[in-house]
């Protein structure tokens, strides 16, 4: 439902939570929040409203990063579960990601990385995408391009935010049929659903076109499309006043 980013030098869970809250008008049953830090996914979802998750993080902070992933759920493959909640990380701990939508073929795909030994641990269509980019990365193909083959195996409508422990400084992002949007800041940016989760901290945005893979750094931003090849993209500003 609502989906945040950032690689930046603030503290990646305070942008992030900060910016599901701001997303929080869209209804949602679960949330969560995903950092790499010291080579190694960490990982805090629970089930109900953001204040569960924030309770949980001041219970048991999460490791000082600049990289965080965040996402607010609205169930549509299992229940509104801790479990169930995003981001879901692969079964070889290399990557974790967050999805809006449904993943159409996921049954099918289940079977595929069940033939690999590969159970999944919750019931979303989502955790598959996780399993599916976890094997990915192990080729040896960098983030960008392991979500870029997944995502041509993927039907349905999905925006996808991943990153992986080999690349901390590097968030990736994808989409088709639902929205994402890149806001550009000054050694730092951001992934969102909706640009009203970085608005605070920049009014520089990207809107990702259909079928596109989005790569950021602190420093960069890289656009290529689901064939591999370098896209257009149109930077705008953000006029409007969401302050009230
Ligand atoms: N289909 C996914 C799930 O049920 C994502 C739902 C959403 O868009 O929040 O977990």
């Amino acid at each position: 439902c609502g989906i945040v980013g950032y690689a930046g030098p603030k503290s990646a869970v305070d942008v992030v939570v900060d910016g599901l809250r701001r997303l929080e008008y869209r209804g949602y049953d679960s949330a969560g929040v995903c950092v790499v830090a010291g080579g190694r996914l960490a990982l805090t979802k629970r089930a109900g409203k953001l204040a569960n998750l924030e309770k949980a993080l001041s219970d048991a902070p999460l490791p000082v990063s600049g990289l965080a992933i965040g996402h607010t759920r609205w169930a549509t493959h299992g229940g509104p579960t801790d479990t169930n909640a995003h981001p879901h990380a692969s079964a070889n701990g290399r990557v974790a990601l967050v999805h809006n939508g449904i993943i159409e073929n996921f049954a099918q795909l289940r079977a595929e990385l069940a033939a690999d030994g590969i159970v999944p641990v919750s019931q979303t269509d989502t955790e598959i995408a996780a399993h599916l980019l976890g094997q990915a990365v192990t080729t040896g193909v960098g983030l960008t391009e392991a979500l870029r083959i997944v995502c041509n195996r993927l039907e349905g409508a999905f925006t996808l935010v991943a990153v992986d422990v080999d690349q901390p400084d590097t968030v990736v992002a994808a989409r088709r049929n639902s929205p994402l949007v890149v806001g550009v800041g000054e050694g730092e940016n951001f992934l969102a659903s909706d640009v009203a989760a970085f608005i605070e901290h920049t009014r520089e945005a990207i809107e990702l076109g259909q079928d596109q893979v989005v790569t950021i750094t602190p420093t960069s931003v890289e656009v290529i499309t689901f064939d591999g090849e370098p896209a257009t993209v149109h930077p705008y500003h953000v006029s409007w006043d969401l302050s009230a």
